[in-house]
């Protein structure tokens, strides 16, 4: 499993940390809020307008981030969109909750949203003064209490996607109602809001705003092409257009193992 995954995953940095790095070497708030904006955005050419309000500012910051590699610390730049390819037909392999555990990494805690060392850090801040043998009991019990607790949290969820995911398909629904929708080819549409003009093409799952490729949720505007494409009930295909690891279920496979508690020397 390792030799699959692992050659798609791809290194890159802690956004929280770069940021940090920014705000103590450059001391301006809005080289901090554009370098964020620039990390954050979906799309390239939005990423260059907050760049380049950078470089006005302070061009050390640009030459200095320029150096870390944008594929680095931006998501509109990193490439590990590929990673979800390599891992679609690990699914139904037989180490399968492995590789869901894998994705889930990914997948829930998004691309340097989230560090996961900080936050498995953040939970042993006590715990690290302990023996070795205290700490690794520590890390045994809290892991096992977290699996639980995340088993139990969508077991008996009345949703077909993770919570979280539910609600941004609401959100994008409303918004979705306000566009405008012209179809070009079948299953190919040019969505038109009053600032902006999106192309979405739902065979490929591909929008130009980016949202549906990298997030593989529909975005509004692919909302919008879904409406047009099968009608008002176009709710259930906004699951057949999503990706499946963010079903609950899928979502409790990566949690069904359960971590047993390690018994005393003596025992
Ligand atoms: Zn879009």
């Amino acid at each position: 499993m390792v030799s699959i995954v692992f050659p798609s995953a791809h290194y890159s940095c802690c956004m929280r940390h770069l940021g940090e790095n920014i705000r103590n070497n450059f001391h301006n708030a809005s080289v901090v809020y554009h370098f964020y904006k620039a990390a954050k955005t979906y799309n390239i050419d939005v990423f260059s307008d907050h760049f380049n309000r950078i470089k006005d500012l302070v061009p050390q910051a640009t030459t200095h981030l320029e150096r870390v590699g944008f594929h680095r610390w931006s998501r509109a730049f990193f490439p590990g969109n590929s990673f979800f390819i390599a891992t679609a037909a690990l699914i139904s392999a037989p180490a399968e909750k492995y590789a869901t555990i894998a994705i889930k990494t990914i997948q829930q805690y998004n691309i340097m949203t989230t560090n996961i060392a900080e936050s498995v850090n953040s939970m042993f801040l006590d715990e690290r003064k302990y023996l070795i043998t205290g700490l690794f009991d520590a890390i045994n019990r809290r892991f096992a209490e977290k699996f639980h607790e995340r088993r139990m949290k969508f077991i008996n969820a009345p949703t077909i996607f993770v919570p979280l995911i539910e609600k941004d398909i609401a959100k994008d629904i409303n918004l979705e109602n306000k566009l405008l929708v012209h179809q070009t080819a079948n299953y190919k549409y040019i969505v038109t809001s009053h600032n902006e003009v999106a192309t979405v093409d739902l065979l490929a799952k591909s929008c130009t705003c980016k949202v549906f490729d990298i997030d593989k949720v529909p975005c509004p505007h692919a909302m919008a092409a879904l409406r047009c494409q099968y009608g008002d009930d176009y709710g259930r295909h906004i699951y057949e257009y999503s990706s499946l690891y963010y079903k609950a279920e899928v979502y409790l496979i990566a949690y069904v193992e359960e971590i047993k508690p390690v018994p005393s020397e003596e025992t």
